[in-house]
Formats: C-alpha cells, sequence, structure tokens
C-alpha cells in the first residue's frame, strides 16, 4: 500500500495556469538563448511605474554613445509599449552575467543605470557591533539593492518556509564569540552583539530567497522548498505591499525563469514567460501566496498609513489633525509629518501613493510660485477647501503677469487622470520652448 503525505496546496497562480495565450495589454520579450533570467527581470522594471518613466524621460543627445544601458532600456522600453521585443542591445552591453542568474542580473542593471533612475530600489542598513561592556565598536551604513532571506529552517507545516519570519530573522541582533571581535575601548577582543537596522527603507523593497547554495560537497544545489509569500510585509517604519514575483522553476540545470507582477495600470496579475504574457485568471487575493518557484519579491512601499481619511469619508477629520499657517503640512495623531498638501497630487493624497505623475502635479504647483514671486498657492484656502475645491475639478487661474502658455503648462500637470499628465521630458521640451521666446524681450542684467 502505498501512503501519499499530504503535501501544501501551491497557490502560486502560475502552477495552475498552463501555457499562456496572448495578451493585448503587454508583450514579451524574444528568448536569445537562455535569457529568460534577463527577460524577467526586465519585465518587473518595465512593470515598475517609477522606474519607467524616469527610463522613459531621461534626454540623450543625438551625438551619445549608443551602448550605454539607459539608452538601450529608454528604447527597449519604448518597443515594449507597442509589440514584442528583442534584448539584443543590452547583451551586447555585456548585462548578462553568463550564469544566467536572476538576482545577480538585477543588481547588475540597478547598478548600472543613471542612479536617478534606480534610486527607488536602492536602501540602506545601519551595521553595528556592541561589545559586552556596551561600547560601540562597529557603526556602518551600507547600501543594498536586495535583502537575502535565508531558507535555512523550514518552520510551517510540511517544511514550508515563512518569508515573513526569514526577513524578520535578518533583522535579530546576534552574538558573536570574543576572539572574533577586537574592542578598541576595552583594549581586547570582547564578546559581542551585532545588529542590523534599515537606515533608509527604499521605495521598491526586493527579497532575494536564497533557493541556490553550496553544499558540503562544494556542489551548486536548489533548496526548492515551499515558501509562504506574504502580500503585506511590515518594517519598523514602513508597510510594503507585493507587486512582482520573479520565479525560478524546474532544476538547477534546465531550469527556466518567469515574473509573475501586478500592473500598476489596472491591477492585474500577470504571467510573464519570454514571449508569452498572460492575464492571470486566479488573482492572488490571499494574505499569503505559496510557491516553490518565488525567488525574488518586489514589494512598493504603501505611504503614510493615516492619510487624509476624511477625503474618503466626506469630511470626517478624526484621524488627522490639520496644521494650518505657514507650513500647512499634514500631521497624523501621533504628530509625524505626512505630506505638503497644498503641493500633493489628489490620488497621491487618497492612495497613498507617491508617483512620478505625482510629481509632475507638485511641478506645476512650483511654476505657480514662481510666476507668483513666491505666493502661496490657494491664498485664501485652508488645506480642507482647497481639497474639496480642486475635487470639484477647480483649478487655480492664471497669475498675473504670467504667460498664458505657462499656465497652460501648469493646467496639464494638475490633469486629474494621471495618464493624461506629461511627462517631464514633456515638460522640459516645452518650457525651454517657452523661455526661448521669452529671448527677443528678456536680457540678462
Ligand atoms: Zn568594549
Amino acid at each position: 500500500m502505498v501512503i501519499e503525505m499530504a503535501k501544501p496546496l501551491d497557490t502560486h497562480p502560475q502552477n495552475r495556469e498552463g501555457i499562456p495565450d496572448k495578451c493585448d495589454r503587454y508583450h514579451g520579450l524574444r528568448n536569445l538563448g537562455e535569457t529568460c533570467y534577463l527577460n524577467s527581470v526586465l519585465q518587473v522594471l518595465f512593470m515598475t511605474e517609477d522606474f519607467r518613466e524616469a527610463v522613459e524621460s531621461q534626454l540623450f543627445a543625438k551625438s551619445q554613445d549608443n551602448m550605454t544601458v539607459d539608452l538601450q532600456l529608454k528604447r527597449l522600453f519604448e518597443t515594449l509599449r507597442r509589440r514584442e521585443a528583442c534584448t539584443n542591445e543590452l547583451i551586447s552591453l555585456k548585462l548578462g552575467n553568463g550564469n544566467g542568474d536572476a538576482a545577480e542580473d538585477f543588481v547588475k542593471i540597478l547598478s548600472m543605470v543613471n542612479p536617478d533612475v534606480s534610486k527607488i530600489f536602492k536602501g540602506q542598513l545601519r551595521h553595528n557591533a556592541t561589545c559586552s561592556a556596551g561600547h560601540m565598536a562597529i557603526d556602518e551604513i551600507t547600501p543594498f539593492w536586495t535583502l537575502p532571506v535565508s531558507m535555512e529552517d523550514p518552520t510551517g507545516v510540511d517544511n514550508t518556509y515563512s518569508v515573513r519570519d526569514g526577513f524578520e530573522k535578518f533583522f535579530k541582533p546576534s552574538s558573536i564569540s570574543g576572539d572574533k571581535m577586537y574592542c578598541d575601548v576595552c583594549r581586547d577582543k570582547a564578546e559581542a552583539t551585532i545588529a542590523c537596522e534599515m537606515e533608509h527603507p527604499p521605495e521598491i523593497l526586493t527579497l532575494y530567497l536564497k533557493r541556490f547554495k553550496v553544499d558540503y560537497r562544494s556542489t551548486l544545489v536548489k533548496n526548492d522548498c515551499c515558501v509562504d509569500v506574504p502580500h503585506i510585509l511590515q518594517t519598523e517604519n514602513s508597510e510594503y505591499e507585493l507587486y512582482a514575483f520573479v520565479d525560478h522553476v524546474g532544476s538547477l540545470r534546465g531550469g527556466h525563469y518567469t515574473a509573475i507582477i501586478k500592473s500598476y495600470e489596472n491591477q492585474k496579475w500577470y504571467l510573464f514567460d519570454d514571449t508569452k504574457v498572460k492575464q492571470l485568471d486566479s488573482q492572488p487575493h490571499n494574505d499569503f501566496t505559496t510557491s516553490r518557484s518565488a525567488y525574488l519579491l518586489m514589494y512598493r512601499k504603501v505611504h503614510a498609513p493615516d492619510t487624509v481619511p476624511f477625503l474618503r469619508t466626506g469630511g470626517q477629520r478624526d484621524n488627522v489633525m490639520m496644521k494650518t499657517g505657514k507650513e500647512d503640512m499634514y500631521y497624523t495623531p501621533a504628530g509625524r509629518l505626512v505630506c505638503p498638501f497644498k503641493w500633493t497630487a489628489p490620488e497621491a493624497i487618497a492612495s497613498k501613493k507617491f508617483t512620478i505623475k505625482g510629481d509632475v502635479w507638485s511641478f506645476g504647483i512650483l511654476l505657480y510660485e514662481i510666476m507668483t514671486f513666491g505666493e502661496e498657492p490657494y491664498p485664501k484656502m485652508d488645506n480642507i477647501q482647497m481639497a474639496q475645491w480642486v475635487a470639484e475639478g477647480n483649478r487655480m487661474a492664471c497669475p498675473p503677469h504670467c504667460p498664458k502658455a505657462m499656465h497652460e503648462i501648469m493646467l496639464d500637470c494638475w490633469k486629474k487622470e494621471k495618464c493624461d499628465r506629461p511627462t517631464f521630458k514633456t515638460l522640459q521640451t516645452k518650457l525651454k520652448i517657452l523661455v526661448m521666446s521669452f529671448g527677443a524681450s528678456c536680457r540678462v542684467i
């Protein structure tokens, strides 16, 4: 008689979907011979709103060397918006690491692009070591692109590994024995406690599950144990929401990478498998996704948990305290600053998500301040009056002495729909043309 052990249910949607069909909204990337690791990572980057916009808004001189990662990424993204694309040019820039490891390539791309483009993925850790007498012997800050999550001790039922536990464990202080650290104050070797904390939480937090490791025979092996992937991850000061998985399916040799990504445009989940892209029928909706293939996990920071609930509840101000006057800032009951209200896009306030299109709104306000020689926006309104007035579709009028064309740029920045607002690239072009047209009448004094 064969007794079958109960196996944990795999709730990862990919495993239930089979081979994907065509998708009209998003397009695939051709596999140029085991480039699935690069394709998966590029799709995640393309589907990360602020990253995509930062790549696309970069300006390149015509004479500029074609062989920069930024320029090639921009071209690739432009193609991906319309049709299937190819990564030949990127591969020729030696993006591929030869090992075909998605985690290594992800880091490689981020460290090669313009730092302004990749900054949303960059965090900082503070490491310190304190001797048993309480002297701080090491205190240093290091940047990171991904945080490794060790998969040494499965804790759940049927050897399921909890990503949340692994993540928390990363920040737990640990002791090191006396022969490993020297304390300058004690002037001796000392036992110490080492600790690590998040100095700067990145906008996008990427966890990297250590599925691949070298075993006692010095052979690289894959750990395909089942993991519980939480959709919400809480750090000391921030909350993160899962929006992408890079999966490694199959064995170490002959394995394959795919990506499962939640679209920021329609909030649906899609599977990207080289040229195949498919909207998933079963949308992950539980608190956890169980997976044997999750390898990289991307979480987006959820902003300001207590931000302006009155906007959604029609005027109740219970949870917030307004501070009017010069600062016009927004505070939570604990006194924590949330955002400069009159400068923030309405959807950013309502959704707690700050995007580059929200920055465009704020840029419009900045233009207003410049054209009024530093006057406060919405001068006769308090924050709540302003929010209601703007929600009704009103916008600030053209200031005296401000060219009409400049006011039109402001109005473009304040379009209700995010997607109707210009990109920074367009703004740059429009402003340049406008300022050049002043040229004839303006002189440098
Ligand atoms: Zn000491």
